[in-house]
C-alpha cells in the first residue's frame, strides 16, 4: 500500500516538477504569486490523482489482489488514498483561500497571475466547475471527518459513503475545467487525464451498481447451527457459477437485499461441490439478530472469493507461526479443513487466543482437527484462565537462525502489540501477514 501511494505521489510530483522546469511555471506574476499558483496546481493534482485511485479501487479489481496482498489490502489502500486525497484537497483550499488573502495583505494584488480568459459556454462551465468543486470539497471534508471518527456508526456511514462517486465526478469536472488549458498537451495533463479516466470509470461503475457483479452467484442456506450463544454456523449450497475458493479466502454475503453484503471468511475447505460454510459472530446490530431471521432454504447471494490469506503463499523455508484471536480463527479453520483433505508436510505452531477456553465453541474443533495433523502444534490461550499470548511467548518458539512467518487474524490491538514486541525481540527476522476484518 505504502509503495503504491508513495509511487503515485512521486510520479505526480515529478511530472509536475518537470513541467515547471520545462515551461518556467506560471507566468506573468511576481515570485510569491507564482509559488502560490504552482502550490495550488500541485495540491490539486495530488488530490485528484489520489481520489481517482480511491475511486478505481472501489470497483474491487480482483487482479490487484496479488500485487496488493488481498482485497482487504485493496480496501485499505482505497481508504488511505481517499484520506490522503481529502487532505490534499484541504491544502488546495487553504492555498486558494488563506494563502491568497495573506499574499494580498503582504505583497498586494499587483503581482497576481492573470486569469485565463474564456467566453461563452466554456466560461459558464468554468464558473460552474469552480462552485461544484467548492461544494464537493465541503462534503468530502465532512465524509473525511466521519471516516476518521471511528465512533460514527458503520451503517449510516456506509449510506453516506455511497455519495462519493457523485462528489468525485464533481471534483473531476472542477479539475478538468480549472487546470491550465495548455496542461492537456503536456505529460502532466496526460497523466491526470489517464488517472481521471480510471476514476470516472470507477465512479460510473459504482453508480450503475456493477461492483462485484461478475463474481456474484446465488445459493441457498442448507444448515444453520449455533455452537455458542453469540456464534452462528451457516452453510450454503451455491449455483454452478461458483468458481471455488482457496482456504482462507472470504466472500461478501447478502442474506437480505435491504441490508446489503457483509464480508465473512469461508470457514471450510473447497470440496469441489460448491458448498461453503461460515462462522458468524454477533459483533453488531445485524449479526446479533441474523440467527432469528435465517431459515434453511433462505436465498443468498455470495460474491467472491477474495483475499490472499492463503496457505499456498507460505514460505516453506520459514518457521510457521499461526495466530488466531477470537472469530479471527475462521481462516485457520479453513486451512485445517483443507489439510485434512490433502495431508501435507506443513508444520506450524497454531496459537488460538480466546476469552474463555472452557466455553469456547472452537476449541474442541481445533483440537479434533489438529489431532489428525501431527505437524500442527495447537496452543490455546484463555484470557479468563490467565493465559494471554505475548510477543515474548511467540519469540521464544523461534528456533535457530530460521526466519519466522507469522499469519495473524484477530483484533487489531493484539496484532499491534505482537508486531511491536516481535520487532523489539526478533528485529527483522520475521514476516507478519495479517487479514484485516475491518474495511472502513
Ligand atoms: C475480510 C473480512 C472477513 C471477515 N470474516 C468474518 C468471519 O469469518 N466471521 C465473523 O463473524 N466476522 C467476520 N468479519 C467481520 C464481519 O464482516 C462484521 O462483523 C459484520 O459485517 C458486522 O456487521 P454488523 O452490522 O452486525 O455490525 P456493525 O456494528 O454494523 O459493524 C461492525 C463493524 O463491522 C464492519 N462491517 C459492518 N458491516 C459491513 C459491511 N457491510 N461490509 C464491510 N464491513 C462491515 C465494520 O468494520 C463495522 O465497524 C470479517 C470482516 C472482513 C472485512
Amino acid at each position: 500500500m505504502k509503495i503504491l501511494l508513495g509511487s503515485l505521489l512521486a510520479i505526480v510530483s515529478v511530472t509536475w516538477g518537470m513541467d515547471v522546469l520545462a515551461t518556467g511555471g506560471s507566468s506573468g506574476g511576481s515570485l510569491p504569486w507564482v509559488i502560490r499558483q504552482e502550490a495550488l496546481y500541485l495540491s490539486g493534482l495530488l488530490s485528484i490523482a489520489l481520489m481517482s485511485l480511491a475511486m478505481f479501487l472501489s470497483t474491487r479489481p480482483a487482479w490487484l489482489e496479488t500485487p496488493l496482498g488481498g482485497m482487504d489490502r485493496v480496501y485499505r489502500t482505497h481508504k488511505w488514498a481517499g484520506i490522503l486525497g481529502g487532505s490534499f484537497a484541504i491544502v488546495h483550499w487553504l492555498v486558494e483561500e488563506v494563502v491568497g488573502d495573506i499574499l494580498k495583505a503582504m505583497v498586494g494584488r499587483e503581482g497576481r497571475i492573470p486569469k485565463e480568459q474564456f467566453t461563452g459556454f466554456l466560461d459558464v462551465m468554468r464558473d460552474l466547475a469552480k462552485d461544484m468543486g467548492e461544494w464537493a470539497f465541503y462534503l468530502v471534508l465532512a465524509m473525511l471527518a466521519i471516516t476518521l471518527w471511528k465512533r460514527f456508526p458503520y451503517k449510516p456511514w456506509r449510506i453516506l459513503h455511497q455519495a462519493m462517486p457523485v462528489l468525485y465526478l464533481m471534483l473531476a469536472l472542477h479539475a478538468a475545467m480549472l487546470a491550465p488549458t495548455d496542461y492537456w498537451t503536456r505529460p502532466v495533463g496526460i497523466l491526470i487525464a489517464l488517472l481521471g479516466a480510471a476514476g470516472i470509470y470507477g465512479a460510473l461503475y459504482s453508480l450503475v451498481g456493477r461492483i462485484g457483479r461478475t463474481r456474484q452467484v446465488s445459493g441457498t442456506v442448507t444448515v444453520i447451527g449455533q455452537p455458542a450463544p453469540d456464534v452462528l454456523t451457516v452453510s450454503c449450497q451455491l449455483d454452478n457459477n461458483w468458481r471455488g475458493h482457496r482456504p482462507g479466502q472470504f466472500a461478501f454475503i447478502t442474506f437480505d437485499e435491504k441490508e446489503g453484503a457483509h464480508p465473512f471468511t469461508i470457514a471450510s475447505a473447497d470440496r469441489g461441490d460448491r458448498s461453503i460454510s461460515f462462522q458468524i459472530k454477533a459483533l453488531g446490530d445485524y449479526t446479533r439478530t441474523l440467527g432469528k431471521r435465517l431459515k434453511v432454504g433462505h436465498a443468498v447471494k455470495v460474491e467472491g472469493p477474495y483475499g490472499r490469506f492463503d496457505m499456498a503463499r507460505q514460505d516453506s523455508s520459514a518457521q510457521q507461526i499461526w495466530i488466531a484471536g477470537g472469530i479471527g480463527v475462521t481462516p485457520f479453520l479453513a486451512w485445517l479443513d483443507s489439510l485434512q483433505q490433502t495431508p501435507s508436510q506443513v508444520s506450524a505452531d497454531l496459537h488460538y487466543c480466546t476469552r474463555d477456553r472452557a466455553n469456547d465453541p472452537f476449541v474442541a474443533r481445533l483440537e479434533a482437527s489438529c489431532a489428525a495433523l501431527p505437524g500442527i502444534s495447537l496452543h490455546v490461550h484463555g484470557a479468563q484462565q490467565g493465559e494471554t499470548l505475548s510477543a515474548a511467548d511467540v519469540a521464544s518458539t523461534q528456533t535457530g537462525s530460521r526466519r519466522s512467518e507469522i499469519w495473524f487474524c484477530g483484533p487489531q490491538g493484539l496484532a499491534e502489540s505482537l508486531r511491536k514486541g516481535l520487532h523489539a525481540t526478533l528485529g527483522e527476522k520475521f514476516r507478519f501477514h495479517q487479514e484485516a476484518f475491518e474495511m472502513r
